[in-house]
């Protein structure tokens, strides 16, 4: 393959991967499925990987796939919201794992936390002297869109905080806002019954509704949240784990199914319970997100373009039929 092929094809998946994020981020409405995109999506990473020359500002890989409508009032994030990469195997788990420990110092062996990776929407809550202030979608991660009064519409959001400590200070909590299983299929029935438009899965829906003008019909639909971020300048974090109890004190709903894992074997330990588990749960995972626990190895870490480098997801194997896939696979 010449050089001026390889830049062609490169092009010809920024094109594609553009009008693809396009559909999933902004119209909700995805022509193809995860697992299909996640493949062309690394097609291009590889490229690049092989091709530096050809890496572009504006090429995917360097950026957060954007849903900024520019119907919402626009918030900046004081910390960027970035993306996670994706490992689709043990081995790219025990990369992971490798690279950790060579961004480290010698005697700072990494510990990691597994957390469920839920499948809806993230979003950032702001409080600031005990007060909920507002909600904020992650946009393509620098700047997202203000939902605060959809976001009010979900029960568990706290709207005071009493900890003595935490109602002092400006404080972020970033999680997932999501539809159980069974409440989406109870509340797709009934607008069936009702000749109403009917939605395709989950995640859409609560993407399409943390988004809608009208607070009254979003109060109106089932979304549920899971926080799994601590953020903040005026107490010193110390690490993840300890950040998930704190959020679970404070009163901030926390997916109770994670783990502090000492290595990377505990790691796909848990990796591998939850692929058998998944279809138990009331609500849909895609992955799991593993953290470097401590925040200052993470800090040590930092982040490149679109993600950081010290927390990656594992994503499940897709359920879709991947007889689709056939048509797009491209040896390079
Ligand atoms: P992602 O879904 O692969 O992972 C990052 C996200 O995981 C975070 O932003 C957060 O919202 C979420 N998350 C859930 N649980 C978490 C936890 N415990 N801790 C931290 N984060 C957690 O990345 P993305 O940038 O949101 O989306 C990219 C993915 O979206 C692609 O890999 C693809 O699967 C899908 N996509 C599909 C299409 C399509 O056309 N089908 C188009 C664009 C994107």
């Amino acid at each position: 393959m010449t050089k001026n092929q390889i830049k062609n094809r490169i092009d010809e998946l920024r094109k594609l991967i553009n009008k693809y994020d396009y559909e999933y981020y902004v119209l909700n409405k995805p022509s193809i499925s995860d697992y299909e995109y996640d493949q062309i999506f690394n097609q291009l990473l590889v490229l690049e990987k092989e091709y530096p020359e050809f890496i572009t500002s504006d090429s995917p890989t360097q950026r957060v796939g954007s849903d900024i409508t520019n119907e919402f009032k626009q918030i900046k994030h004081e910390v960027p919201m970035l993306s996670l990469a994706n490992t689709y195997s043990e081995d790219e788990l025990l990369d992971f794992d490798r690279r950790c420990k060579e961004g480290l110092p010698k005697n700072e062996i990494p510990e990691y936390v597994c957390e469920l990776k839920i499948d809806g929407v993230s979003v950032s809550l702001k409080y600031a002297n005990g007060k909920f202030l507002y909600a904020a979608t992650r946009g393509d991660g620098t700047t997202g869109e203000d939902i605060t009064n959809n976001v009010k519409t979900i029960r568990a959001v706290p709207l005071s905080i009493y900890d003595e400590k935490f109602k002092e200070i400006d404080f972020e909590v970033r999680g997932e806002i999501y539809i159980e299983k069974e409440a989406f299929l109870k509340w797709n029935a009934e607008r069936e019954l009702k000749g109403e438009k009917t939605f395709a899965n989950p995640r859409n829906t609560a993407s399409g509704t943390i988004k809608l003008l009208d607070p009254n019909e979003v109060a109106k639909r089932p979304l549920q949240i899971f926080l799994y971020y601590l953020l903040t300048d005026n107490i010193e974090l110390e690490s993840q784990f300890v950040n998930l109890n704190k959020m679970i004190e404070l009163g901030f709903r926390v997916n109770p199914n994670f783990q502090l894992c000492k290595n990377i074997n505990e790691v796909l330990e848990y990796c591998k319970k939850w692929e058998k588990e998944r279809d138990n749960l009331p609500y849909e995972i895609d992955g799991v997100v593993v953290k470097v626990n401590s925040i200052k190895q993470q800090k040590i870490l930092g982040s490149i373009a679109r993600s950081p480098r010290w927390a990656v997801a594992f994503k499940f194997p897709a359920k879709q039929t991947k007889t689709k896939l056939l048509k797009i696979t491209w040896q390079v």
